[in-house]
């Protein structure tokens, strides 16, 4: 019969409205910005770095700037600069880092091509400026952020991660043990320089 459908869709509309009013898991309004909305875990946006030490997470970043990501990133978004020591020597960790958000697109490249699981997908909507040069660069303090917002924000992930990360951790440190173990045992089994004050063995009888 002509209009069926538009009866049963608004049967569906009305059955909602109704049980919205003793279900409030029903509602489907989130009264943002007073209340900020459950985000899934697998939402993400744009990059951070992740750090180790909560309370200095700039001096603690996981990121050796090997520059991986800077070259893989396909908007070329990303720009590091490498620290170097008073003699000019190159230092694993990165001077500047800077992402521009302006031109990310979000990819996930550069968090898949890390080899040190030093840069994360973020949440972090509320960024809306006026500025949209400098104030979407974000530099590397801006990006510093501990692990533990890391499990916050992926808690399924961040826990993959460290399992990981803890194993990779044991299995170098017994690696490096074996290693020490076997230079001992050969520097044990050498034989003794002679002694110069020692009279030379007696010559074989002819
Ligand atoms: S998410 Fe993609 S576009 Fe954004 S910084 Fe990473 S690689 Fe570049
Ligand atoms: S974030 Fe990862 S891939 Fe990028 S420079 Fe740092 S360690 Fe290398």
């Amino acid at each position: 019969m002509l209009g069926t459908g538009l009866i049963k869709g608004l049967a569906v509309t009305a059955k909602n409205l109704v049980g919205s009013f003793h279900d409030p898991a029903r509602y489907t309004t989130v009264e943002y910005p007073e209340v900020k909305p459950k985000l899934p875990e697998a939402y993400r946006n744009f990059p951070f770095l992740v750090a180790e030490n909560e309370a200095d997470p700039q001096g603690s970043l996981r990121c050796v700037a090997c520059l991986i990501c800077e070259k893989e990133c396909p908007p070329q978004c990303i720009y590091i600069v490498r620290e170097r020591d008073e003699n000019g020597k190159v230092m694993q960790n990165p001077k500047v880092f800077d992402i521009d958000i302006s031109v990310c697109m979000s990819c996930q490249i550069c968090v898949e091509v890390c080899p040190f699981d030093a840069i994360k997908m973020d949440q972090e909507f509320e960024i809306a400026t006026a500025d949209r040069f400098d104030g979407l660069l974000l530099h590397r303090g801006e990006l510093a952020k501990p692990n533990s917002y890391y499990h916050q924000i992926h808690p399924t992930e961040a826990a993959e991660v460290d399992a990981m990360l803890a194993e990779q951790k044991a299995k170098a440190a017994a690696a490096k043990a074996e290693k020490e173990a076997r230079l001992a045992a050969a520097k044990a089994a050498k034989p003794a320089p002679a002694d110069k004050d020692q009279p030379p063995p007696p010559a074989p009888a002819a």
